[in-house]
């Protein structure tokens, strides 16, 4: 099964969809993620954002967190505070990050791109993703990566 099967079904596990597009736009919608076919990290990652964001904002545009430069729109209602929108931006980055890892995806180039350099980084991503609960996502990531390689 090649990588972009994977991440589909690794998206589709967790009730979201996935359009593979042949442009960088990247369009929103509440279930279903549009991502260049040639980004697969970015699909990890914002699987991630949707995991990270409390339930009541996932159908929200960029889950409530505000401003993404990367999404068409502009001016998005964040409903959270700037601090937390970072923290949760970072959050996302490394669980994001752990699932590639998973997949046997270059997670630590995607490291070096999201600014996470070091053991100490790795150590504190690390413990926030423990802190929020979110290991377990990491953890059904791992099953189905072990499935496929059997
Ligand atoms: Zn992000």
């Amino acid at each position: 099964m090649n990588l972009q099967r994977k991440i589909t079904k690794v998206i589709n596990h967790f009730g979201l969809n996935i359009v593979w597009a042949n442009n960088s736009l990247r369009m929103w919608h509440p279930t279903s993620l549009t991502i260049h076919r040639e980004d697969p990290s970015e699909a990890l990652h914002e699987l991630a954002h949707y995991l990270c964001a409390a339930p009541e904002r996932r159908r929200r545009v960029n889950f409530g967190c505000g401003d993404d430069y990367e999404y068409l729109q502009t001016n998005q209602e964040r409903i959270i505070s700037q601090e937390d929108a970072q923290e949760e931006e970072s959050r996302a980055s490394f669980l994001g990050i752990l699932m590639e890892r998973e997949l046997g995806m270059d997670w630590k180039a995607t490291c070096w791109e999201h600014n996470w350099l070091g053991a100490q980084d790795y150590r504190l991503g690390l413990t926030s993703i423990k802190q929020a609960g979110l290991m377990k996502h990491v953890d059904q990531v791992r099953r189905m990566a072990r499935r496929w390689k059997s």
